[in-house]
């Protein structure tokens, strides 16, 4: 994101930081003294450059004062090396490392899943998975053990009812823990498709009604999320998702096979009640935009499949625990880069039904109470605006391929036994996503240290 390669005012850094200052310039004088003895070229130079136009670019101090730079997935560090940091990867690609991110199994299974803990202790003989994730590997075999795969259904099952409990008890909201959940929680963001998940909603809505959607396995759709204070699409978003949940509430024909919910002030705590009761997993960014995640690999680890894009770990994830185990959709990072002049009305044009739903933000379907912003949001999809192109995530783009992938995760789940294999088996390939696998590499690879 553009947002995350800070450029600070050199007069206001200096105003504020004056020591400080006085240092970075010292280290921008001393690269560029380097830079021109080695006679480079001009137009390297000036990306290069530390401080430029009176702006500091933090990156670049980062990347010259830096012995190491890594990328946080495979995908990722690649994609550093052939676009935001080209330059410096043709300077110093010595530089470049990996280090695909992981979370603790500490947290995001011993604390947040003690029922799914005790039966993953009871099968390997030992609680030794707490501290090395990979010991889960051994037990993907249970897969084929009936009544195990019924035992790991009920903890799922449980784990369901406590997370509908918690919302009637904290929000007045029942959800029914009988129904598939399908969850994207993660901060609110455009380039992490919340809006599509939301479109897809209405879309499978507008298909029961129609009768082209038959035989709906009855879906709760959760989301969880906090908006930036500024960021008033952010906010449109987490209201049209809130209108869209009230259409469906009202409607007595489909509420018995849908329901939305947006739980309010998402945070760690409620993560780890949301992670522990997941089916399906969304992790739908455009691809080449989401650097990692880890929300994904949390889902993955308590028994998850995962709905999502080629992008950020998803990619990894995959990998490990098969194809054929997560449900893969819309298109890659190559796909984008061979498409040219993508015009999302043309998109839009072609498509009755995509249309449908996108002028749900303006057709009187759900209300925005007059303030105009789902209209924002309509023509920052089909128009642009003065910083971004019609459609920059490619939202019309992949709903399509989207519906089809989620409609086939759902029909699937209502094969019990087959969904909890696929469950099963992602959560025992969740090894190399331990973040004690990211500092090991870390401490080898950057720090040179070793344990004692
Ligand atoms: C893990 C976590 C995240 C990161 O989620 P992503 O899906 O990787 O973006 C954000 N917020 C909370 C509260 C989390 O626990």
């Amino acid at each position: 994101m553009q947002e995350a390669l800070e450029k600070w005012n050199c007069d206001l850094v200096e105003e504020i930081l004056p020591e400080i200052y006085a240092i970075m310039l010292q280290i921008s004088e001393q690269f560029l003294t380097e830079l021109y003895a080695a006679d480079t070229p001009q137009e390297q130079i000036q990306a290069l450059r530390i401080i430029k136009n009176n702006q500091v670019h933090m990156a670049n101090l980062a990347m010259y004062a830096g012995r190491y730079v890594n990328g946080v997935a495979a995908i990722h560090t690649e994609l550093l090396k052939t676009t935001v940091l080209k330059e410096w990867y043709a300077l110093n690609p010595e530089k470049f490392q990996n280090k695909t991110n992981g979370i603790t199994q500490r947290r995001w299974l011993g604390v947040c899943n003690p029922e799914l803990t005790a039966l993953f202790t009871e099968l390997s003989g030992s609680q030794h998975f707490l501290t090395e994730l990979d010991d889960l590997r051994a037990l993907s075999h249970y897969a084929d053990d009936a009544g195990i795969m019924e035992r790991f259904h009920a903890i799922k099952q449980e784990k369901k009812r406590q997370l509908a409990e918690y919302i009637l008890q904290k929000e007045g909201i029942r959800i029914d823990p009988k129904t598939c959940f399908d969850i994207q929680i993660k901060r609110l963001h455009e380039y992490k498709r919340q809006l599509l998940n939301a479109f897809s909603i209405l879309w499978i809505y507008y298909g029961i009604k129609d009768g082209t959607i038959k035989d709906f396995t009855p879906t709760t759709f959760l989301f969880g999320a906090k908006s930036a204070p500024g960021y008033r699409r952010a906010k449109a978003i987490i209201k049209y998702i809130n209108e869209i949940a009230k259409l469906i509430d009202n409607d007595p024909d489909i509420r018995s096979l849908m329901q939305v919910h947006f739980v309010t002030n998402y945070n760690v705590s409620y993560a780890e009640k949301l992670v522990a009761a997941c089916d399906i997993s969304e992790q739908i960014s455009t691809a080449g935009t989401e650097a990692s995640g880890t929300g994904n690999m949390k889902m993955m680890l308590n028994g998850a499949v995962t709905l999502g894009t080629l992008d950020g770990a998803n990619i990894e994830i995959v990998d490990a625990a098969g194809k054929e185990n997560n449900y893969i959709f819309g298109a890659t990072v190559e796909d984008l880069e061979k498409l040219k002049d993508y015009c999302s009305r043309a998109v839009m044009a072609k498509n009755p039904m995509t249309a449908r739903v996108v002028r749900s933000l303006i057709d009187g379907t759900v209300s925005d109470g007059g303030t105009g912003e789902f209209r924002e949001l309509y023509f920052a999809l089909l128009d642009g605006a003065s910083w971004h192109q019609p459609d920059h995530y490619y939202l019309l783009l992949d709903l399509p391929d989207y519906v089809e992938t989620k409609l086939r995760a759902l029909s699937d789940y209502r094969d019990t036994a087959a969904f909890s294999q696929k469950q099963w088996r992602n959560a025992c390939a969740a090894g190399p996503f331990s973040s004690d696998r990211t500092i090991r590499q870390y401490a080898e690879e950057c720090w040179h240290i070793s344990p004692v």
